[in-house]
């Protein structure tokens, strides 16, 4: 009942109306109210560890760090004041949806393409990130195009993305081969088990900044707006997540937090450049 000492009494009513009546595994708060009634308050995001540029743990630094972790710390004191905590939770692809759903994270904010599929168990904010899936090979291969990628060869993706069955839309014969994350994907690629990796191109701009001796072929054909995640029926939480994007964007903060991370070139993805939507 730990959790319950910090709501007020409606929340108290509903949180116990909710353990009397829910199954187990049922959301029993509304996220938005505890976050607005307790001091200091604290939010959970989960995010990646082994995504640099987006989330990724720095050995050195002995913490994570990049462009979501600065987007949910500035999210975190815009809507609930300097004294508010972010805290972090680690997820890849196959678990963020789970644990957003069972209660143990508020919100993902660990590049996540806003998909009309992930909007039937989850709801997402605005765009805050435009991402595209692109194909990575070395240097000296002999892919050069997306046409290169014909029967026998081997393109590396990670479970739980959207890349496997995309890469499948432009180059249909390939074989996919589906790793646990960007690290094993990215090893198997060093040792030839693949002949290509593909995911977006963020996250392959993030592993060949860290790896000389790969580029980009054949231009992006995807397009994948990243979005925060929250679970159904955390309408106010949403809202409350929106406006706090909105505000980061019109006080410099969000532009900030993107010059940090990206060069001056990746300026197409940043939603302050935001076209289409
Ligand atoms: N944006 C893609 C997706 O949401 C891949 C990124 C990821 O691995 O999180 O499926």
């Amino acid at each position: 009942m730990k959790k319950i000492k910090n709501l007020g009494m409606a929340s108290l009513l509903f949180a116990l109306m909710s353990l009397s009546g829910c199954h187990k595994g049922e959301r029993p708060e509304d996220i938005s109210e505890r976050i607005h009634e307790s001091s200091p308050a604290i939010i959970r995001w989960g995010v990646k560890v082994d995504t640099n540029l987006f989330g990724y743990y720095s050995i050195k630094n002995q913490e994570i760090e990049g462009f979501d972790i600065d987007l949910a710390k500035a999210l975190t004191k815009k809507i609930a004041g300097p004294e508010a905590e972010a805290e972090f939770v680690e997820v890849s692809a196959k678990t963020r949806v789970p644990l957003v759903k069972n209660g143990n994270i508020d919100a993902i904010m660990a590049t996540m393409t806003i998909t009309d599929k992930r909007k039937q168990i989850l709801d997402f904010s605005k765009t805050y990130f435009k991402a595209g899936q692109a194909v990575m090979v070395p240097e000296n291969s002999s892919i050069q195009s997306l046409s290169d990628l014909d029967e026998g060869k081997i393109v590396l993706t990670v479970k739980g993305t959207t890349a496997a069955s995309k890469i499948k839309e432009v180059a249909p014969r390939v074989k996919t081969l589906e790793m646990e994350s960007y690290s094993e994907a990215f090893t198997a690629l060093k040792s030839g088990q693949g002949d290509a990796m593909t995911t977006d191109n963020s996250i392959l701009l993030g592993i060949m900044t860290n790896n000389p001796g790969y580029h980009l072929v054949g231009g992006i054909y995807t397009r994948d707006p990243y979005g925060i995640a929250v679970d159904k029926g955390q309408e106010a939480w949403l809202d409350t997540i929106n406006e706090a994007l909105d505000e980061l964007v019109a006080d410099g903060s969000y532009q900030k937090i993107f010059d940090k991370w990206f060069p001056k070139d990746a300026e197409d993805s940043s939603i302050m450049t935001e076209k289409e939507e």
